[in-house]
């Protein structure tokens, strides 16, 4: 599954599309558990064992991956990142009758589906984590490009289900960090850049500050929080994932989330083998795939 002769960006790029598939299936298992829960039931969890209360098989995925996976294959055949674009991709998704859908989403695609319309209806209320977890392929298609072409695109796919000034928030800082591991910078650039640059605007989403999070919600602030502290204060691709997941809660959001960060940060070859000849084939041999050809095509053209 890793080429030895890829370059380092492709190494990353994959890392990243490949964490968000082995961070959601990693976190499926134990979404919607406490921490205590998911000690009773399997100590630390690390494996891919699949159940949960989707009653996965060992190593399948959620909507966070197959998300993003028709929301990038929907890019590549049209050559550039719209509006329209992704509001058909998110409707054939559903149409394939996926194991689990949130609500945010679902009215979404049906306010598209009856109006034409590629944009939700603005919600002040609803900031779910719904846009943040299937970015990746927007921010590879657009590697390469201007911030305000990647921004324009994290919008133009978001705004399709989650139209909500946090969640845009989130969803934006989240592939700014992607996109500087991308470019090998450290995490103490990454603290000082984009994820300062949240706090000073949305202080919620302040991390290192006690209570810490557990049981994450899908509520995007709690969301970037878990992973934020599962990200910076830890050192491995491993650790990191097993940290966030066994908070509990929105597991395979956060596992995705968390996933794409420390893959694009670590690289693919640290995600652990296991890990990956655990993923169900086809989800792995796609993510590979969109994640090299993203690359090669970005930057691709925003529209609309
Ligand atoms: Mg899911």
């Amino acid at each position: 599954m890793i080429a030895p002769h890829w370059k380092p960006l492709q190494k990353r790029a994959v890392g990243a599309y490949l964490g968000v598939a082995v961070g959601d299936a990693l976190g499926a298992t134990v979404e919607f558990m406490t921490p205590r829960e998911i000690q009773t039931a399997h100590g630390r969890h690390r494996e891919l064992i699949g159940g949960g209360w989707l009653r996965l098989k060992p190593g399948h995925v959620t909507d966070d991956t197959t998300m993003s996976l028709a929301l990038g294959g929907a890019i590549l055949e049209a050559g550039r990142i719209d509006p329209v674009v992704a509001a058909h991709a998110f409707d054939g998704w559903m149409r394939s009758k996926p194991v689990d859908l949130g609500n945010t989403v679902r009215r979404g695609i049906l306010h598209f589906r009856r109006t034409g319309e590629p944009v939700a209806p603005p919600d002040e209320q609803d900031a779910g984590n719904g846009s943040c977890m299937r970015v990746i392929p927007v921010i590879l298609g657009c590697h390469g490009g201007e911030d305000t072409l990647l921004e324009r695109a994290c919008l133009h796919q978001g705004r399709v289900t989650h139209h909500n000034p946090l969640a845009e928030a989130g969803t934006w800082c989240m592939a700014r960090l992607v996109r500087m591991a991308m470019a090998g910078e450290d995490k103490s650039r990454m603290l000082a850049g984009p994820v300062e640059a949240l706090v000073r605007a949305w202080p919620m989403f302040r991390f290192r500050v006690r209570p810490e999070i557990t049981h994450p919600s899908g509520f995007i602030v709690e969301t970037l929080r878990a992973v934020f502290q599962s990200f910076f204060d830890t050192d491995t691709f491993e650790e990191c994932l097993i940290t966030v997941v066994n908070l509990g809660g929105d597991a395979d959001t956060t596992g995705a989330i968390a996933g794409m960060l420390a893959g694009a940060y670590y690289g693919v070859e640290a995600i652990p083998r296991r890990w990956l000849r655990a993923l169900h084939p086809p989800v792995a041999a796609a993510c590979v795939d969109q994640a090299l050809a993203l690359i090669e095509a970005a930057p691709l053209p925003v529209t609309g």
